[in-house]
């Protein structure tokens, strides 16, 4: 987004996709251009932009499932002072890198993915088998529920560890991102094979739908088709690997 200067005032003009319930904020921070020369990394600024700007308009991005989460957001002419710059003229890619460790290594994933892996060992109890029983009798499902918690676990002692030391996330934010995203979603991958055939019903009124296990598979499916985004936002796994190769590996 270019944002050239005009007084005390810069004039941002350009867009910013894949916002995150920017339909609900009061204030949105940009990465805007504001040098063309030299390295393009040092021709970024951070912006502070209040979100009832004249100029800013919200349109939204519907997802997969149906759901208002996201939006890409148009900025015309949007006046903004420069008094609401973060840092000096081009200092923007040095305060986003920082904020990213955090962004990153603040999900601190492995409580709500405790409470995802009971939810799938609830849901194994009451799938019914292929044959007789339930799905939680099949033992390569308790075997895959048994790997996550493992995994689950492990990822617990990592974020207490990179707690410990009190300092800032650093690299650890890259690890400990790719790996909560792996397995949420390889959680609700679980789900799929748990539910079968039966997660095909996600849709409201489609035929089977309205009953009580037709409206929880549909949940599944839902939280199955979301999170398959945990490997792209915060940072794509690619770019994980490529940080962790470089700053940790050498
Ligand atoms: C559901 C969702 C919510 C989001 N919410 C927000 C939000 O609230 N705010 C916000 O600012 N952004 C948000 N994003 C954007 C998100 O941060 C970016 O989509 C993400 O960082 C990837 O950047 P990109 O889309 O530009 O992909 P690109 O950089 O164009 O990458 C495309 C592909 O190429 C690969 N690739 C790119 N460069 C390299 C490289 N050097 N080496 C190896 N592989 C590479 C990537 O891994 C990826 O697979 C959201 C995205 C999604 C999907």
């Amino acid at each position: 987004m270019r944002a050239d200067p005009d007084g005390e005032d810069y004039l941002l003009n350009g867009s910013k996709t894949w916002t995150t319930h920017a339909h609900h904020a009061n204030w949105i921070f940009c990465l805007v251009r504001t040098a063309r020369e030299g390295k393009p990394q040092a021709g970024i600024s951070f912006l502070l932009v209040s979100m009832d700007s004249p100029g800013i308009e919200v349109r939204p991005i519907l997802t997969t499932t149906g759901e208002h989460e996201l939006n890409e957001v148009f900025f015309s002419d949007v006046r903004v002072p420069k008094s609401q710059r973060v840092g000096d003229e081009g200092q923007g890619w040095t305060i986003a890198k920082y904020l990213l460790e955090f962004e990153r290594g603040s999900l601190i994933e492995s409580a709500p993915l405790t409470r995802a892996l009971q939810e799938l060992v609830d849901l194994a109890r009451s799938t019914p088998g292929d044959g007789c029983g339930t799905m939680w009798d099949d033992q390569a499902t308790r075997r895959c529920i048994a790997e996550l918690e493992g995994r689950v676990e492990c990822l617990a002692y990592a974020e207490l560890s990179a707690l410990e030391g009190g300092d800032e996330p650093g690299s650890a934010a890259n690890y400990l991102k790719l790996e909560a995203a792996d397995l949420i979603q390889s959680v609700e991958e679980a789900a799929m094979q748990i539910l079968g055939p039966g997660a095909l019903r996600m849709k409201q009124g489609a035929p089977g739908a309205p009953s009580p296990s037709g409206e929880r598979a549909a949940g599944y499916v839902t939280r199955y088709l979301n999170f398959r985004a945990a490997s792209i936002y915060g940072g794509t796994a690619e770019i994980q690997r490529s940080l962790i190769a470089r700053n940790l590996l050498g």
